[in-house]
Parts: structure tokens; C-alpha cells; sequence
């Protein structure tokens, strides 16, 4: 979530709590319970303020100002009516919030919020409010029948910002992951695995399977289109290239293997098992798409051909042998006049 979006978050959480402070305004005024009534004008004041920090994109001064007060407030309706309404349990919504927010602080790299202080002060004043009514009783006497309306609504509300909450943690962590797995195992250009990724693939071959095939694909004069087009429209071949070998060949791994030089790793043709027959068609086809295909770079049409060196797994072989193999069979098809398939 961006800035804009987090602002956005901030806005509607604050709108909901300053409609539910004045919701409890009227319901304490019908209740007689006048500190209450007269506590909920800072309350709501509080909340207005919110609006103009979120505005100055002070959001960590708003949720600990918004949060702070929030605790105190439920605390003092504790204390006043008792437990049976369910205002003690606000605390622990806010626990999810507050760590959440102090992620999203190191994330922006903002001012870091205190989440273990804020949580420890949530929890003492939840310790005071609960056992205050419990030893003293509540200050004004409670209505169990609206009580229990409360109990519902409250818990509802507490139960949907800790599921919320919760849940968006949770996501941040699965992204940030997926994030990182990504640049651990992917080329930035191509996005394309790497090889780091490749080789640990092709250790996972077991010994004893047949017609496993790696094939070795190498620009033709690459070095050229650099010098003559300049590095970005160098840049602009790799990705295409990259692009069309994840359409002709979706059925294998594909990675980069370094600089204008790709891996595949071919087990079979839609569930089909190959041969060498059809492995060397296929990379044919490889070949011919990547002839056909058209390389533009500010208006200038760049002929771009791949030579492909393919070599099938041989068992006991260790897998540098293998992509030596394929590598032999690739500098036979640059000595052999390029853009072909050798195998
Ligand atoms: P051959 O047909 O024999 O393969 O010739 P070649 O020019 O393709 O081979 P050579 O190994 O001489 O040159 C490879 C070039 O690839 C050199 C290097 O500058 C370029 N290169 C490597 N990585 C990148 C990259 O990420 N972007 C760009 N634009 N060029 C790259
Ligand atoms: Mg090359
Ligand atoms: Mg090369």
C-alpha cells in the first residue's frame, strides 16, 4: 500500500470512529450519564484533529495520539458503566493496528512507533478499567438489556479491526516474500530465472530419467547490436528474446544464464515425452520464431538470429558435463555459419 492509499485507510478508520463517539455521545446523554457525555467533547475533538494530521500526512503522530486517547476514553466508559458493554475489549483491537503501523513506519522509513510501549500502556489500562468495576463497581448502575446490545456491537466491531488488521499484516508479509523470492531467483532485465535458480533445477534431476534435455541459447553477434545500436537497444533484444522464448517454449524452464546466453530445460512436450527428433524441431521452431520476429529500436529494424546447442542428459553425469555438452554443440553452430540448431 502506498502513501495515498494509507491516507485513504486513515480517513475512513477515523470517519467510522468519530461516527461511533458521537453515537455514544447520544447514547449517554439518554443514559444520564453526564461525565461521559461531557469526556466525549475532547473525544470527538480529538478525532477532528485526526483529519487535519492525516491532511499533513503525520500519520504516526494521529495513531498515537488517536490510539492513546481511544484507550483512555474505552478505559473511563469502563470504569463508569463496567464491563458487561464491552468497552474494555477496544484495547485489543488496537494491539494489531499499532504493530501494523509500525511496520508501515519502517517501511517509509518514517519515525519508528514504540508498538511494545503502546501495547504495554493498552494493557494496563485494561487491567485498571476491568478491575476497578470489579472491586468498586461500575459508577452508574447498567442497564443489562442495553448492556448486551453493546456487548454484541462492540465485540463485532473489536472482532472486525483484529481480523482486518490481521489479515493485512499477513499479506504485507506474503508480498514482501514474494518480493524477495523473486530477486533471488530471477534475472532483473528478463525476468527470466537465474541461474542460480537453473542449476539448483537441474540438480533436482534424478538419475535414470531419459530424454531430459538442456539447451544452450546464444545471441548471434550480440556484441554488435550493442555497438552499432548502443546498450539499451541491446537491452530491448534481451527482453524480447526473453518474451518470445516464454511463448515457444512455456512447457520448459527458462532461465538467463548470463549475459546474451539462456538455459532451457525441456522434460516434455505437452505431457508427450521427447525424442531427439522432436527436441531438435522444437528449438527449430524456437530458432525461426526468434528470425521472424521484429526487433524495432527507434525506428531502426535490428536482424537478430539465436544459435542453439542442445544436449540430452546422459545418466552418471555430473551436471556441468551436461551444459558443456550443450555449450560443444553451441560453438559448433557458431562455427557452422550461426542462427541454427546443433544437437
Ligand atoms: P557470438 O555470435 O559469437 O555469440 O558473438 P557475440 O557478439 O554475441 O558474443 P560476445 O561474447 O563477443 O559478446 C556478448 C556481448 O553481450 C558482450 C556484452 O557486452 C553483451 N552483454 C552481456 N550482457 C548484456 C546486457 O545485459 N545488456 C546488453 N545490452 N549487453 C550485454
Ligand atoms: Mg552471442
Ligand atoms: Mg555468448
Amino acid at each position: 500500500m502506498d502513501i495515498a492509499g494509507i491516507k485513504r485507510l486513515t480517513y475512513m478508520v477515523n470517519t467510522a470512529i468519530l461516527i461511533m463517539v458521537f453515537g455514544l455521545m447520544g447514547f449517554f446523554m439518554v443514559a444520564k450519564a453526564g461525565f461521559l457525555v461531557y469526556f466525549s467533547i475532547p473525544t470527538a475533538l480529538v478525532y477532528i484533529l485526526g483529519y487535519i494530521l492525516i491532511s499533513r500526512e503525520k500519520l504516526f503522530g494521529y495513531v498515537v495520539m488517536v490510539y492513546v486517547w481511544l484507550t483512555i476514553y474505552m478505559s473511563i466508559c469502563t470504569v463508569c458503566l463496567g464491563y458487561d458493554y464491552g468497552f474494555h475489549l477496544y484495547g485489543m483491537s488496537m494491539i494489531p493496528i499499532i504493530f501494523y503501523t509500525e511496520y508501515m513506519a519502517y517501511k517509509l522509513n518514517k519515525k519508528t512507533i514504540r508498538g511494545i510501549r503502546l501495547s504495554i500502556f493498552i494493557v494496563g489500562c485494561y487491567l485498571v478499567s476491568t478491575l476497578s468495576p470489579s472491586i468498586f463497581g461500575p459508577i452508574y448502575a447498567p442497564n443489562m438489556a442495553i448492556a448486551r446490545v453493546f456487548w454484541v456491537v462492540n465485540s463485532i466491531i473489536v472482532f472486525s479491526f483484529l481480523i482486518f488488521y490481521t489479515r493485512v499484516l499477513i499479506k504485507a508479509t506474503i508480498n514482501s516474500e514474494e518480493t524477495l523470492k523473486d530477486m533471488a531467483l530471477k534475472d532483473n532485465l528478463t525476468k527470466l530465472y537465474n541461474r542460480h535458480y537453473m542449476m539448483t533445477k537441474l540438480e533436482e534431476v534424478e538419475d535414470g530419467l531419459q530424454n531430459i534435455y538442456v539447451s544452450m541459447v546464444d545471441i548471434d553477434k550480440f556484441k554488435n547490436i550493442n555497438d552499432v545500436y548502443g546498450h539499451n537497444a541491446g537491452d530491448m533484444v534481451l527482453k524480447k528474446i526473453a518474451g518470445i522464448m516464454e511463448n515457444v517454449c512455456d512447457k520448459s524452464i527458462i532461465s538467463r544464464w548470463g549475459g546474451e546466453e539462456f538455459l532451457l530445460l525441456s522434460r516434455a512436450l505437452s505431457g508427450e515425452r521427447l525424442t531427439d527428433k522432436k527436441m531438435f524441431e522444437y528449438m527449430e521452431t524456437l530458432r525461426k520464431a526468434v528470425e521472424a520476429a521484429d526487433f524495432t529500436y527507434e525506428d531502426q529494424q535490428i536482424r537478430v538470429t539465436v544459435t542453439i546447442g542442445v544436449a540430452v542428459r546422459q545418466n552418471g553425469t555430473k551436471v556441468e558435463k551436461w551444459v558443456d555438452d550443450a555449450d560443444e554443440k553451441l560453438y559448433i553452430g557458431k562455427n557452422s555459419g550461426r542462427n541454427r540448431v546443433e544437437m
